[in-house]
């Protein structure tokens, strides 16, 4: 027999696992709600036209070499991913007090750098929100820290609990690690305000807690915000939609000098989610830390992956550094965050039309790729099988998967569920 024969079978992951059911299911009026990867209109993914130019330049350029990248990823990359998250006026990043490593992708970053907490940080518990992405608490746990919850989400007004997490922060053991989502949260769409985010500071600063920040939607969600005519002129005191702004919270934790942590992926923001590209960014208080941070970063990786792969990086590196593809990969996010909002409000207006019981003012008002129905496992479980539609169990559905031509056919499934 086997030496593996006594394994058990393992359940699918709960949200990659929902396209591993979708795929089963002969239907033809299924659909896919699962996944957080932006699809077209017309269902398909989609690949940006100023990431296709600079992988035309990338091939043309015969100076290029497969040779491996050093430990801690391509440097153009790692400089221009500090400036995207931090501001390219960013004292820390002048002061030489950030240390960046190009990882894989928003996952690896997480890992990485909870690899590096693990290893050198006095406090192993680390604060996660309920809810969070799934990924979260197994990414943290494997990586040998301690984790609790901190309440986030209040089910009753489909927002942001913020009473309870001041309480739970409060409470929190002093020097905790606490894991913060930088813009549209995920899975509910849910942020705090610019004041909220401001007092949050104050409070953790206070108790010495450490920031974790996971930036997998930076970009994407401003856009949406600002085109939504949000209130993000108002919030940041200046006119244009900087697409700088959705990285705000995370700049006010570095303009107090204090330290913290910024995972970035560009899985979502440049649809580069199969390349795997990330950064882990750890922001220190002197430039003589930073520098014996990233070599002991590199100490972690090593063993681990080794160096991270050169194309992704290549990719993204060759976009941020010239302003004109700099600004075509903003029309095009723009377009895309277009389409998102066009879904939910095509869905709000569909279930007003059928008059479906409660308030579904929350699809409008969440921000990101996601929408948080509110609708329970059960109400999930009657939609798969009766209309074909997937989704996670935790009533998430991702707006970047519906089209006008399949909006009727969700509502129809919602206004069952809740009838
Ligand atoms: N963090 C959050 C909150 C996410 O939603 C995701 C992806 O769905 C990730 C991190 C990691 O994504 P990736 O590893 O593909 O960059």
């Amino acid at each position: 027999g086997s030496v593996f024969a006594s394994l058990v079978q393992a359940p699918e992951d709960p949200i990659l696992g929902v396209t591993v059911a979708y795929n089963k299911d002969p239907s033809p009026n299924k659909l896919n709600l699962g996944v957080g990867a932006y699809r077209t209109e017309e269902g398909k993914p989609l690949v940006l036209d100023v990431v296709r130019r600079a992988e035309q330049l990338l091939v043309n350029d015969q100076s290029r070499v497969k040779e491996y990248l050093p430990i801690v990823g391509l440097a153009d990359f790692n400089k221009l991913s500090a400036k995207l998250i931090f501001g390219a006026d960013s004292p820390a990043i002048q002061a030489n007090r950030v240390a960046t490593v190009q990882c894989l992708s928003g996952t690896g970053s997480l890992r990485v750098g909870a690899e590096f907490l693990a290893r050198h940080y006095h406090q192993l518990t680390i604060y996660i929100p309920q809810p969070t992405w799934g990924n979260h608490p197994k990414v943290f746990t494997l990586a040998g820290l301690s984790v609790k919850t901190y309440r986030y989400y209040d089910p009753a007004t489909r927002g942001l609990n913020f009473q309870g997490l001041l309480e739970d922060l409060g409470a929190a053991t002093s020097g905790a690690i606490v894991l913060l989502h930088a813009c549209a949260h995920n899975p509910t769409g849910v942020d705090p305000t610019l004041e909220q985010w401001e007092q949050i500071r104050q409070l953790m600063r206070s108790k010495g807690l450490l920031p974790f920040f996971d930036s997998a939607y930076q970009v994407v969600a401003l856009v949406v915000w600002w085109i939504t005519g949000g209130q993000i002129e108002n919030m940041l005191g200046f006119a244009s939609g900087s697409l700088d702004a959705d990285a705000q919270p995370v700049r006010m934790f570095v303009a107090d000098g204090g330290e913290c942590l910024a995972a970035q992926s560009y899985a979502k923001n440049m649809g580069l989610y199969g390349e795997r590209v990330g950064a882990l960014s750890i922001v220190c208080k002197t430039a003589d830390v930073a520098s014996k941070v990233e070599s002991q970063l590199k100490l972690v990786i090593r063993p681990m992956y080794s160096n991270p792969p050169i194309h992704g990086a290549s990719i993204v590196a060759t976009i941020l550094k010239d302003s004109k593809m700099y600004d075509e990969w903003t029309v095009e996010l723009k377009a895309m965050a277009d389409r998102i909002i066009s879904m939910r409000k095509q869905l709000f207006d569909a279930l007003s039309a059928r008059g479906t019981p409660g308030d579904w003012s929350h699809i409008i008002k969440q921000i990101g790729m996601f929408t948080f129905t509110g609708l329970n496992g059960e109400q999930v479980a009657f939609m798969t099988k009766e209309y074909h539609i997937y989704m996670t169990s935790d009533g998430r559905i991702s707006m970047a998967g519906l089209s006008s031509k399949t909006v009727p056919h969700l509502a129809d499934a919602i206004h069952a569920a809740v009838t």
